[in-house]
């Protein structure tokens, strides 16, 4: 492979219909190659038995397309898989798969490493290595889909894994386009979410999408203060800011922003902090998604225990916001939210980073 291939990974279909134009080829074959790709999980292509000879080896001559390779299948006790995936520069990222949570998840990085910082999350530890190419971000989704056998069934995607996708907006959401064509895995809108620390420009592009996926907005704290120890970018991006650009963000009907809230133990769990929370939603059209801390190494905060959990849940419930309590999932091998990490670390320290994207 030279880098005189085009990589078709990271083409649209109708970029992939201008290339095969540009080499006079007919452009009816770009559906015939997101079929093989997407649906059939299939990039050899002399495995194409649908295109000439003479077409697959000029495929072959020009192009390629490059697809993360797994590097291993972890499974848990509960279903879950997490796979390593290694990435054409030898970067790894990390994907996991859900099953039943009643419907068929994956959950998929964005970035190499994360350059948010968090402080209960061990991605963040790492810093940002690099932003995912949209061939990358989709073709975690055809590696997983063609490991798990769902090519051909509905599941849903969470943009929860590595990664900050408001962070690399541009690669998000082409390959939410490539996933979405209806030649490939024909993936609606409706069944992905991204999940975000309310970046707030981002958030503000996002409201103009044609193809808008649900939104889940990463919250944890009710005051700037305990936010911005949590979640850094806070102090670029304050609380009031993103629950105004949630409040002006177009919804469909019956559709409602998630917003996601780590609890950790003693520190952001109190009754007080529950009553701040549905103040703070007042006005939204808002669930929330409650997240007992995943505890980690070299992470310092504890889960709290169930009964906080439930009466921090009830206190919302009572003034009528619909409030769910996460599952862990996948905990006995770090599949958890918050536990994605593989080694090999950024030149800049996370902190440095921060402060970079501060400035
Ligand atoms: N960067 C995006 C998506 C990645 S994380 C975001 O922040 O939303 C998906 C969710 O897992 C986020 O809400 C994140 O805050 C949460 N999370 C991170 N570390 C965690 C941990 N140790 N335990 C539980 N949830 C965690």
């Amino acid at each position: 492979m030279t880098s005189q291939h085009l990589d078709l990974a990271d083409l649209e279909l109708g970029e992939l219909e201008k290339a095969l134009e540009a080499l006079g080829i007919e452009r009816f074959h770009a559906r015939q190659l997101y079929r093989w790709i997407y649906r059939r999980g299939t990039v050899d292509f002399e495995l194409m038995t649908d295109l000439s000879r003479t077409l697959r080896t000029r495929f072959r001559e020009e192009f390629l397309v490059s697809t993360p390779r797994i590097v291993t299948d972890e499974r848990s006790v509960d279903g879950t898989r997490k796979f390593v995936l290694e990435l054409a520069d030898r970067r790894r990222i990390e994907s996991v798969f859900i099953p039943d949570t009643p419907s068929m998840t994956f959950c998929i990085s964005t970035q190499v490493g994360c350059a948010m910082s968090c402080g209960f999350c061990l991605t963040g530890k790492m810093g940002l290595v690099r932003n995912l190419m949209a061939g990358e971000i989709a073709g975690q989704v055809r590696v997983l889909a063609a490991a798990t056998g769902l090519l051909d069934l509905p599941f849903n995607i969470v943009l929860m894994g590595m990664g900050e996708p408001l962070h690399n907006y541009d690669n998000t959401m082409k390959a939410l386009r490539i996933l979405h064509s209806e030649h490939g895995l024909a993936v609606s809108p409706r069944r992905v979410t991204l999940s975000t620390v309310g970046i707030v420009p981002g958030l503000e592009r996002l409201a103009h999408e044609p193809m808008m996926p649900n939104l889940a907005v990463s919250l944890h704290a009710t005051t700037d203060e305990q936010r911005t120890a949590l979640v850094p970018p806070n102090k670029k991006y304050p609380l009031a800011d993103i629950l105004d650009a949630c409040r002006r963000f177009p919804l469909k009907k019956r559709s409602r922003i998630t917003f996601e809230y780590v609890m950790l133990d003693g520190v952001n769990d109190t009754p007080d902090d529950a009553r701040r929370l549905v103040r703070l939603l007042a006005g939204i059209k808002a669930k929330v998604n409650l997240i007992p801390l995943n505890p980690a190494p070299g992470i310092p905060y504890d889960r709290p225990s169930d009964a906080r959990v439930d009466r921090f849940a009830q206190i919302l419930a009572d003034r009528h916001i619909t409030v769910s309590v996460r599952k862990s999932r996948g905990q006995d091998i770090r599949a958890a939210c918050g536990q994605l990490i593989v080694e090999g670390g950024p030149k800049k320290t996370a902190a440095q980073q921060m402060a970079l994207l501060l400035r």
